[in-house]
């Protein structure tokens, strides 16, 4: 190890409900932070239209990702919507010692689980949206889920909203561009 002090990485928590605009504000931060990379998460879900294995996520069998939980391999996993989901470990650890920082695209009880892990690494930020029938339009308007999968992400989100006091810093996504320079001083 080197004599010289170095930065170490920060890991960036962006937790909202889904349909909230977290993953519009994850590609811009990345766009303008270039210290900071994204943790690809694992997960048993199906895999939508767009995705890419081993860049939206590594998508694994309950039996691959239950091997890998088996392993060590993340550093926190939980349920969501009887789906897994985990972040692998190596990755991060690798990156906070180099000095870079990780945004993770977790919900709250991953950032539960990071915060107890890394205490000191970990800088959580809730993106809340407007209201919850605003919600519920930029759910549809994804145009991804059936109205079966929109019913359940909208009880998911009403369960995830009353985590917000649990993060550092609560963010309310009413304008995007605003929201990107919110979530981006925070990082500095
Ligand atoms: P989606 O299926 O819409 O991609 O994600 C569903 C939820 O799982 C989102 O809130 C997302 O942030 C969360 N999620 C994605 N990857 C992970 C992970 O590795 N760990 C945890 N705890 N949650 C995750």
């Amino acid at each position: 190890m080197s004599s010289v002090a170095q930065r170490r990485g920060v890991c960036v928590v962006l937790a909202a409900a889904p349909g909230v605009g977290k993953t519009s504000v994850s590609r811009a931060l990345l766009e303008m932070e270039p210290s900071l990379s994204l943790s690809i998460s694992a997960t048993t879900r199906a895999r939508r239209p767009g995705e890419t294995d081993g860049v939206h996520y590594f998508f694994r069998t309950p039996e691959q990702f239950d091997a890998m939980a088996e392993r060590g391999e993340f550093l926190e996993h939980a349920r969501f919507l009887g789906r897994a989901y985990g972040t692998p470990r190596a990755p991060v650890e690798d990156a906070l010692a180099a000095g870079r920082d990780v945004l993770f695209d977790i919900e709250w009880q991953g950032h539960r689980q990071m915060k107890a892990i890394l205490p000191q690494d970990v800088v959580g930020i809730f993106l809340l949206p407007p209201s919850l029938p605003d919600l519920e339009a930029r759910l549809r308007g994804r145009g991804q889920d059936s109205e079966v999968e929109i019913a359940r992400r909208m009880a998911a989100a009403r369960e995830e909203i009353t985590h917000w006091d649990e993060f550092d810093h609560v963010v309310v996504n009413r304008d995007f561009d605003r929201t990107v320079a919110e979530v981006r001083a925070v990082l500095h």
